[in-house]
C-alpha cells in the first residue's frame, strides 16, 4: 500500500463513503478512505431507523442544511437504488398528533414541507380524526399528516454498494485502522496520519483531510485545535422488535409529533422496516461515548468524557437545565422498563401490549453538539481550516442527506482549488447538486 495521498477521508460511514464516491468519481487525485472497523457502515449508518425522511420535519431556517439535504436526498437515493437494483420502498409515513398542541405542530410541518419543496395535497395531506379511522383504523389520534414521499431503505447495503463504486473509481480503502493522531509538517503543511490496528501503526501523509468520523468527528476536530468551543452529548436510541402478529397492524410507519419540539429525537415511533419487521423506537438515553451500546462499553467512556467536557462550559450548563434533566430521567426509565417504552407508542397505537415484545432491536447512537451556553446546535456544522474539512453534528436525517451533503463538500474543495474536475463518473452533476444545497462553511 502506498503511503501518500492527495486527500484522506476519515470515517467509512454513509457520509464518508459518499464523499469518497464523489471525490474518486471526478478527479484523478489519490483518494484514501480510512475506517476503523473491518467494514463500512458498522456504526450509526447501519444502526438507524432506515427511513428516507421527507423534509417536512425540518425548519427551513434553523435546520437549513438538514432540510435541503433531506429534500434532495429522496430523489438521489431513489435514482441510486434503481440503478443498483437495491430496495427503495416508497411506503409513506403518518405523523400523528394526540392533542391540540400537536395539531398546531402539524400545521407548522405543512408550512415547512412546502418551503422545502413538498406539494400540499399531493405529497402532504392533512387528515382529520374522522378520516384517519378509514385510513389507519388501528391508530388513535386527533389529526395526522400523511406524507407519501417518505421511504424505507437499508442504509448499510447502500453504503456497501457505494464502497464498491469507490473501488471501481480507483479510491484506496483502508479498513480496520483507527486514526489515532494527526500531525502537521512545519515545512510544507503536509499532514501525517498515524492509523493503528492491534498489530501495527501505519503512517500516511496527505495534503488534505476530510473528517467524516460521525460520533468521533468532534474529537478529531479538537485534536486539530478546531471547534474547541463545542462539546458533544451522546444518546443511545434503543428499539424493541414487535412480534410477527403485529406486522399488519398498520400500513404505514407512524411517527408522533414531538412533545418537546426542541428535543425532536425523544419520541419513539412505530416503524415498518424495509423487510417488513416492525419495531418501536428509538428513545434517547444519555451515554458517555459514541459506541456505548451496552453498559460495560459505556463505563469505558466516563473518564475521557469528564476530561473533555471539563474544558468547555456547555455540558455544565445543560446539567443545570431542569427540563432537560426531567426528560433525561424519562429516557432512563424507558431504557430500564420495556413497559414504559411501549406505553409511549400505545398513546397512538393502543393495541400494543408490552408483554408481546420479547426482543430488543439494534440500538444506534446520536452525537449532538452543544455550544458553550449548553444549547444544542440545530443544524450540521461544517468547518474548514488548515487543509482540512470537518462535518460535525451530522445527525438525523443524516443518512437521507448523505449524497447531497457529500456532493456539496466535494464541490467546496473544487471551489477553493484543492481539486480540479475531470469527467464525472457518478450519477449526478456535483455542481448542480451543490448549487441547490448552497452550504455555508465556517472558516
Ligand atoms: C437511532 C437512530 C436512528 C436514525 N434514523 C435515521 C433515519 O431513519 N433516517 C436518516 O436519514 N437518518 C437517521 N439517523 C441518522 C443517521 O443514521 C446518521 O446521521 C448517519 O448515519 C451518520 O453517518 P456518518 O457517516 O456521519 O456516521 P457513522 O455511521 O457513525 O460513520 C462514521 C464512521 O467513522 C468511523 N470512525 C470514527 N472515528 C474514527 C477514527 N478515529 N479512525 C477511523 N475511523 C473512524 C466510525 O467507525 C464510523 O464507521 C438515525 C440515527 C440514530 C442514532
Amino acid at each position: 500500500m502506498q503511503t501518500h495521498y492527495n486527500i484522506a477521508i476519515i470515517g467509512g460511514g454513509i457520509l464518508g463513503t459518499s464523499i469518497a464516491y464523489f471525490l474518486s468519481s471526478i478527479c484523478s487525485l489519490k483518494v484514501l478512505l480510512i475506517e476503523q472497523e473491518k467494514k463500512v457502515a458498522f456504526h450509526t449508518s447501519s444502526r438507524n431507523t432506515g427511513r428516507v425522511h421527507a423534509p417536512f420535519l425540518y425548519d427551513p431556517v434553523k435546520k437549513k442544511l438538514f432540510a435541503k439535504a433531506a429534500s434532495l436526498g429522496y430523489e438521489m437515493w431513489y435514482k441510486y437504488s434503481n440503478n443498483k437494483h437495491l430496495l427503495f420502498k416508497q411506503d409513506g409515513v403518518l405523523e400523528v398528533a394526540t392533542d391540540e398542541r400537536g395539531i398546531d405542530r402539524l400545521q407548522k410541518y405543512i408550512e415547512w414541507g412546502e418551503s422545502n419543496g413538498l406539494k400540499k395535497q399531493i405529497d402532504l395531506k392533512f387528515l382529520k380524526e374522522s378520516e384517519i379511522k378509514n385510513f389507519e383504523p388501528s391508530v388513535r389520534c386527533t389529526a395526522a399528516l400523511y406524507c407519501s414521499k417518505d421511504a424505507s431503505v437499508d442504509y448499510g447495503s447502500l453504503t456497501r454498494s457505494l464502497l464498491q463504486d469507490c473501488k471501481s473509481f480507483g479510491c484506496s480503502i483502508l479498513l480496520g485502522y483507527k486514526v489515532r493522531k494527526i500531525s502537521r509538517s512545519t515545512n510544507d503543511g503536509t499532514l501525517t496520519i498515524a492509523a493503528v490496528n492491534d498489530r501495527e501503526e501505519k503512517r500516511i501523509t496527505t495534503e488534505f483531510i476530510v473528517n467524516a468520523a460521525g460520533g468521533n468527528a468532534m474529537d478529531i476536530a479538537h485534536s486539530m485545535h478546531l471547534a474547541k468551543e463545542f462539546t458533544d452529548l451522546h444518546f443511545r436510541g434503543e428499539y424493541w422488535q414487535a412480534p410477527v402478529e403485529y406486522r399488519h397492524l398498520t400500513k404505514l410507519s407512524i411517527y408522533s409529533v414531538p412533545k418537546y419540539p426542541e428535543y425532536p429525537f425523544l419520541d419513539p415511533h412505530w416503524i415498518i422496516r424495509i423487510d417488513g419487521r416492525c419495531e418501536v423506537g428509538p428513545n434517547a438515553v444519555p451515554v458517555f461515548g459514541p459506541y456505548a451500546y451496552d453498559w460495560s462499553k459505556n463505563l469505558r467512556y466516563i473518564l475521557p468524557k469528564i476530561f473533555e467536557s471539563s474544558k468547555t462550559t456547555g455540558l455544565c450548563k445543560i446539567l443545570f437545565d431542569r427540563q432537560f434533566l426531567h426528560l433525561v430521567l424519562d429516557e432512563f426509565k424507558s431504557s430500564l422498563s420495556k413497559t414504559s417504552m411501549i406505553n409511549r407508542a400505545r398513546e397512538f397505537l393502543p393495541q400494543l401490549k408490552a408483554s408481546a415484545f420479547t426482543e430488543r432491536g439494534t440500538a444506534g447512537i446520536r452525537s449532538l453538539l452543544l455550544d458553550k451556553d449548553g444549547k444544542f446546535i440545530p443544524d450540521t456544522l461544517i468547518i474548514k481550516q488548515d487543509n482540512s474539512i470537518h462535518i460535525l453534528n451530522y445527525n438525523s436525517p443524516g443518512a437521507t442527506g448523505a449524497l447531497p451533503m457529500a456532493a456539496s463538500v466535494v464541490n467546496e474543495l473544487f471551489e477553493d482549488g484543492t481539486i480540479s474536475f475531470a469527467e464525472s463518473k457518478s450519477l449526478w452533476d456535483i455542481r448542480s447538486v451543490a448549487e441547490k444545497m448552497d452550504i455555508k462553511i465556517n472558516y
